[in-house]
């Protein structure tokens, strides 16, 4: 790992580094790259920056404005664990040379901006996140074979969808997890412990720390836990660790999901997102004595994340299938409140965590979330709650899933919303919150991309269970 310009070139030179691959994030979370010859790149490119259309790339500029360029972030150089030729992979923050400014769709430049608002305001010097991507690992052949001609996957069973199991009559249930079964039985049930092992390893290679691996409840789902990082750093992780997983799983016949909700009765994939704000070396969330340790800024900034909720959930469940998993009973909370050790509460706060380890863990993200706006949009709440010293609802320590709706709206607890075209919705409304670092222009380009992408091709279809429950 590299610090600066001279020693990316020792580097490369002692590695033989064939390529540089230039990789940035869009408004959706992809990844984007583009790779140069090694002989190709000259250290003025590395410090200026590079070229590229930016007009390709969806909901950024039009044609006639096209011409960006790539900043290159040198510290973040890694070898490339997949290429054929020795490859280096460099994080880029794009650059609009039209405002001379940082790119103000740019979702790595506008995580940036987040943490220097939070510095600005004399509330921190440092947010730290700790993200949980779980994904779905699937038969690649059986994934394809169960998706009919109109394009959905096969719903076989009521109840008993199996991605692996294209025949439902010759399903077999010996060495399967069943719904809600995977957490977490020993090999041969748990099938995918050599490819999780393998997961792990060249994560590590890649510079991620790795604590863990498991299965996790819902048939064929996984979760491998890493250390946390600052916000730059825990966005650029999420990155790497989809690349990682999603080809790891690939070399050995598989194909790994991040969606939300890709089977219906077993549980979702999560983003849950741990989060603490620091200043001088000194944990601002964390004040001993207090239900679970945590301090009035850390109450404010959960408050601010539930005040603001709705619109946060533009960013942090942007897809219409995001809101397929935050139903009751499957582990995804979407009631307003926090909790101690609570899963059925939106905010959890880890059991017994001491003076640095001390954080809530908002569990309503998922992984089709963009991280760097994701993690910006919760900061930015979560700031405005500061300000404001909002307080949240709670602690609420029952089983929050056994309450009826007229009870949650008796409790005045708030929830979050049901579909994309209701956070859409709550975003036009409220964004204020977000004004300090979102440009206007940025908000009203993103939600109108998520209608036109999202919301309204969704709306507009029929689904595979619309065909089953249709008798005219
Ligand atoms: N899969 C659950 C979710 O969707 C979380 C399960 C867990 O990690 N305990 O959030
Ligand atoms: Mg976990
Ligand atoms: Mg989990
Ligand atoms: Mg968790």
């Amino acid at each position: 790992f590299v610090n600066n310009v001279e020693e990316f070139f020792t580097f490369c030179e002692e590695n033989d580094v064939q390529f540089v691959d230039f990789r940035f994030t869009d408004i959706k979370g992809a990844w984007h790259h583009i790779s140069y010859r090694m002989s190709a790149v000259s250290a003025g490119q590395l410090e200026n920056g590079l070229p590229f259309d930016g007009s390709s790339i969806e909901a950024w500029q039009p044609i006639n404005k096209s011409d960006m360029l790539l900043k290159v972030d040198i510290g973040t150089a890694f070898l490339d664990p997949f290429t054929a030729d020795p490859t280096i992979i460099v994080f880029c923050d794009v650059y609009d040379i039209y405002k001379n400014q940082a790119y103000e769709r740019c979702p790595r430049s506008i995580a940036k901006a987040a943490l220097k608002h939070a510095e600005d305001l004399g509330i921190a010097d440092a947010a730290y996140f700790g993200p949980e991507n779980e994904f779905f690992m699937f038969d690649s052949v059986t994934f394809v074979d169960n998706i009919n001609e109109a394009g959905y996957k096969v719903d076989t069973e009521e109840g008993e969808w199996n991605s692996n199991n294209p025949y439902p009559d010759m399903y077999n249930t010996g060495h399967r997890p069943g719904t809600k079964g995977g957490y977490f039985p020993v090999a041969p049930t748990d099938s995918a412990v050599d490819i999780r092992a393998e997961m792990m390893q060249v994560l590590e290679q890649v510079g991620l720390e790795v604590v863990l691996g498991h299965h996790e409840v819902a048939q064929a789902q996984h979760e491998l836990g890493i250390v946390f990082s600052d916000i730059i750093g825990a966005a650029d992780n999420v990155q790497k660790y989809k690349y990682v997983v999603k080809m790891i799983a690939h070399l050995n016949g598989k194909t790994a999901t991040f969606m939300p909700k890709p089977l219906y009765g077993d549980n979702g994939n999560g983003m849950h997102v741990h989060q603490s704000l620091w200043k001088d070396g000194k944990n601002l969330f964390y004040a001993p004595g207090n239900y679970a340790n945590l301090s009035e800024m850390a109450l404010n900034y959960t408050a601010g994340i539930f005040k603001h909720a709705r619109a946060v959930a533009a960013f942090t469940n942007p897809t219409t299938n995001s809101y397929k998993r935050l139903l009751p009973g499957f582990e995804a909370p979407s009631i307003l409140t926090y909790s101690s050790q609570n899963r059925s509460a939106a905010c959890r706060i880890p059991y017994g965590a001491g003076e640095m380890a001390t954080r809530i863990e908002m569990r309503f993200p998922d992984s089709t979330a963009c991280p760097y706006l994701a993690f910006a949009v919760m900061m930015m709440a979560g700031l405005d709650g500061i300000k404001n010293k909002d307080i949240p609802v709670g602690p609420m320590d029952e089983d929050l899933f056994e309450l009826s709706l007229d009870e949650i709206r008796q409790k005045k607890i708030p929830q979050m919303p049901h579909t994309l075209r209701g956070s859409l919705e709550a975003l036009i409304r409220d964004n204020d919150f977000l004004k300090p670092v979102f440009t206007q222009e940025f908000v009203d380009a993103y939600q109108q991309y998520r209608f036109e992408r999202d919301v309204f091709p969704d709306e507009g279809r029929p689904t595979a269970y619309e065909f089953k429950t249709t008798y005219q």
